[in-house]
């Protein structure tokens, strides 16, 4: 038996499992798809404190490694349920490991558009990362959907490979950062699509062209790409604890900054918990805070 499991290996889970082994309890991490979480397709980190310019994958590597070499172990398992009570059994699609305490740190999954053919066309143009998926579209146009700033660096690095790249988004104003907006004006192959949304995707086997509503003027037009990168922030996926903690409206685990959640023994950090600002520095401030916290309550 583990002291405490850990649930989601990005940076609050693993930044958790950093500070938990470090005051001397034993930690299992259970991840049901690779370490690193949303981070690891981020190009380049410029704000994390301390650290001037890092790739996510390199920041997230980093993580993994520091967690691992302090004896944390990590397993690819998709947790299903958790069975409450003072010795808690954490259940997955392998089998089950019990614990003293939990830390659900399971982030957030990309938000998809809702549109009609977009799961029948992922990977066939339309993608969610343009880390993973950019190189696939050098020289061919390519649009961008989304104002925050996964959009505005994922239209900034697709600017490098592709002719042109259109950048969607459904307001004039941008929620990301002024300094990435200016780089994309600064860019001849880019070309903002302001106050829009996309209505289809269009193409046989694969996207052709995306259409677009002008939601001021209601002008609808066509523009022909090979590639979608949709860039429209994220949703979380605490399902599987609806009957455990409490959530709110939008499936977020009601917490606040000391990472308690009304449950005995349940911790929770990251982006999976209501909070207002969702960065890498709030993601590691609250693995530490949760394991320390969990790390008091085991005793
Ligand atoms: P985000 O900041 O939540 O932005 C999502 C964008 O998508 C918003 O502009 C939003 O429009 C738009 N949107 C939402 N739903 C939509 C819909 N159904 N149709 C069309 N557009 C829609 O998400 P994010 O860019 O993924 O960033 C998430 C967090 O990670 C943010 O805090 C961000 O700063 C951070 N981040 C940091 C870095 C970095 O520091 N290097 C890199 C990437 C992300 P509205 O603006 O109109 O709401």
């Amino acid at each position: 038996m583990n002291d405490i499991v850990i649930i989601g290996a990005g940076t609050a889970g693993l930044s958790a499992a950093i500070y938990a082994r470090r005051a001397g309890k034993t930690v299992l991490v259970l991840e049901q798809l690779s370490y690193g979480g949303q981070i690891i397709n981020t190009p380049e980190i410029e704000n994390y404190p301390g650290i001037r310019n890092i790739s996510g994958f390199d920041f997230a590597t980093g993580l993994y490694e520091q967690a691992t070499a302090l004896g944390a172990e990590v397993l690819i398992e998709k947790v299903v349920s958790i069975e409450d009570g003072d010795i808690k059994k954490v259940v997955t699609e392998e089998g089950s490991h019990e614990c003293r305490a939990v830390i659900l740190a399971t982030g957030a999954k990309n938000r998809p558009l809702g549109l009609a053919r977009e799961e029948e066309l992922t990977g066939a143009g339309v993608s969610y990362c343009a880390t993973c998926d950019g190189a696939f579209f050098r020289g061919k146009d390519v649009a961008v959907n989304g104002g925050g700033n996964t959009a505005l660096e994922d239209a900034l690095f697709l600017s490098n490979y592709c002719s042109h790249v259109y950048l969607i988004h459904r307001r004039d104003a941008f929620r990301g950062d002024d300094k990435e907006v200016q780089r994309l004006k600064d860019k001849e192959n880019v070309e903002f699509v302001l106050d829009s949304v996309i209505t289809a995707l269009n193409g046989e086997d694969a996207l052709d062209s995306v259409s677009v509503k002008n939601v001021k003027t209601g002008e609808e037009k066509d523009l022909a790409v090979k590639g979608l990168f949709v860039a429209i922030g994220q949703m979380p996926d605490n399902a599987a604890f609806a009957g455990l903690v409490e959530l709110d409206d939008h499936g977020y685990i009601k917490a606040g900054e000391d990472c308690l959640t009304g449950t005995k023994g349940i911790f929770t950090a990251g982006d999976c918990r209501t909070k207002t600002v969702r960065q890498l520095t709030t993601a590691s401030a609250d693995g530490a805070v949760a394991a320390l916290a969990a790390c008091s309550y085991i005793g």
